[in-house]
């Protein structure tokens, strides 16, 4: 029954095809929404066991679009599962595949705290409205048609072509390290580009502002720092306890100073976002831009919350836990300090710099789960080429910006693996309209229309004829 209704969609795109260009678009945004609406309406939240269900979904498109079996995968791994989807080229570039990365996964949604319920697509005048409309089910949709699309436009890849979509992004990434470093199939690829970042920033009024390739993520760590203590009666107060100790600790982590820290990708970003910004602020990139030992700079640029992490390592303490009881002294207490670590500094450097600052041999340290360490992928002018052809066919002239990340995606761990990646996601939104992970998550319907076309410009420009 699949494969009929498949052959009359097939025979409609050719007939739309003959007919003019226009109905062949038309198509292509049908199916699109259509493979939106069918992933937004399956809750893939961590504890639901559902992303082998959307892989399967994905799966099965491909197999009746004529994807040969043994190219499309359902990897399962624990409750979760990844879909791993090769598309075949012809060699002649001689060259290694390209990968592109989306997950299925969604963070939780309460219906009870949504205006709308986060498992429905629905839409007003301006939004579509769901929980993974924009993370990242936005991303696997378009993925996912511009795939069939071009198959079904007989296209051949100069190279193969490889979908890696994971199942956990926003929890354990088991599924990402899966992929990342039990695959040497596909961590041989040349790059990697990854729909779950990067995007175009619109103002208020919808003016295209610049368009921002993700090429770096800060290293996410976080540790438990412990002061412990024999405690005893609150009646017979001592001179030494663990909550005094802490409070020193954590007024000593407020106070340091992680170093200034830049990379070329970073200076030009504040160039490119001073000249934009303009005013005081904007100033004070462009002084750092020129000269990134501009203290009285980069002390401005610390002060600003959304642009502090580009300019160093940022730690902050985020939870408490001390005592056990009202009336007596405490027997430990704990700090949360999270980290967000500039590419190139390792986990170790940042805890023995912590611990220097902290300068008490009695507070213990215990590193959290297993930080990855990234390297920044250095942006490629035949990638770029290929991006700015996607974005400038929307918006000529636009200007193309490399940034890093204040942390993670897929894409660490494929950096980490030895394969560069650069976000290049479709969307064109305003920065202040993003909901990702929060409640009423959004995407323009706009932004999903004029992304139809985004990664097949991309792909034909790196791969075609
Ligand atoms: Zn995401």
């Amino acid at each position: 029954m699949k494969t009929l209704l498949l052959a009359l969609a097939l025979c409609t795109a050719a007939a739309g095809a003959a007919a003019g260009a226009e109905t062949v678009p038309g198509e292509h945004a049908r199916r699109t929404l259509e493979i939106y609406r069918h992933i937004v309406e399956v809750d893939t939240s961590k504890t639901t066991g559902n992303t082998p269900r959307v892989a399967r979904y994905l799966a099965d498109l491909f197999l009746e679009a004529g994807f040969p079996a043994e190219d499309v995968r359902v990897v399962p791994k624990d409750s979760f599962a990844s879909l791993i989807v090769t598309y075949r080229g012809d060699g002649s570039a001689g060259k290694k595949p390209i990968l592109f990365l989306g997950h299925m996964d969604v963070v939780e949604a309460y219906a009870k705290d949504w205006e709308r319920p986060p498992f429905e697509l629905t839409r007003d005048e301006t939004n579509f409205y769901a929980r993974g409309t924009i993370d990242n089910k936005f991303g696997v949709a378009q993925l996912t048609s511009t795939f069939l699309r071009l198959r079904e436009e007989g296209f051949v890849p100069d190279r193969d072509l490889i979908l890696a979509f994971s199942g956990d992004e926003e929890s354990g990434m088991v599924t990402t390290r899966m992929m990342a470093y039990e695959m040497p199939e596909l961590v041989e690829a040349e790059f990697a580009l990854n729909s779950d970042a990067g995007g175009g920033d619109l103002s208020a009024d919808g003016r295209a502002i610049s368009y921002n390739v993700q090429a770096a993520e800060k290293t996410y760590a976080t540790w438990e720092v412990t002061v412990r203590n024999p405690g005893g009666h609150s009646s017979r107060p001592r001179d030494d306890n663990a909550i005094y100790e802490l409070a020193s600790a954590v007024k000593a982590i407020e106070a340091h100073r992680f170093p200034v820290r830049w990379t070329e990708m970073t200076l030009a970003y504040f160039q490119k976002v001073g000249e934009k910004l303009g005013g005081e602020l904007g100033d004070a990139m462009l002084r750092f831009a020129y000269d990134p030992g501009d203290a009285e700079a980069a002390e401005r640029l610390r002060r600003e919350p959304s642009y502090v992490g580009t300019t160093r390592t940022t730690c902050v303490v985020t939870m408490l836990d001390a005592g056990h009881a009202e009336n007596a002294l405490p027997q430990s207490a704990t700090a949360t300090v999270n980290c967000r670590i500039f590419p190139g500094i390792s986990v170790a450097e940042i805890e023995a710099e912590l611990k220097a600052a902290v300068a008490n041999p009695d507070a213990e340290f215990r590193l959290l789960g297993e930080p990855t360490e990234s390297p920044i992928s250095e942006m490629r002018a035949d990638v770029l080429a290929a991006v700015s052809k996607a974005v400038h066919s929307r918006y000529p002239g636009l200007d193309m910006v490399t940034y890093m990340e204040s942390g993670g995606t897929d894409g660490m761990h494929f950096r980490n693996a030895g394969v560069p990646t650069w976000g290049v996601s479709g969307i064109f939104m305003n920065p202040d309209e993003m909901y990702a992970h929060g409640l009423n998550e959004r995407v323009p319907v706009k932004a999903f229309y004029d992304a139809l076309d985004h990664w097949s410009i991309i792909i034909r420009e790196l791969t075609g004829p």
